[in-house]
């Protein structure tokens, strides 16, 4: 089901910093910076794309060999 070489990209500009992508993701891969935008550990992020339907902004994509 997870996609190794796929990675979670925020669009940094457009995020609300809501903190839903934080909170479901099972690795703990992504930490809000500053309260204004979320930030992915591409080394703990599966690809799992659980962040991305979570999105209700909708700026995050699975990028494959980013
Ligand atoms: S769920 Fe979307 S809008 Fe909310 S913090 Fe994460 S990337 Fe930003
Ligand atoms: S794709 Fe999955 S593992 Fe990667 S940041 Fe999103 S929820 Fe976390």
């Amino acid at each position: 089901m997870c996609k190794k070489n796929r990675r979670a990209m925020v669009r940094k500009d457009d995020c609300v910093a809501c903190g839903t992508c934080a909170d479901v993701c099972p690795r703990g891969a992504i930490t809000i910076q500053w309260g204004s935008f979320a930030q992915v550990d591409r080394d703990l992020c599966v690809g799992c794309g659980r962040c991305v339907r979570e999105c209700p902004a909708a700026v995050i994509t699975l990028e494959v060999g980013a």
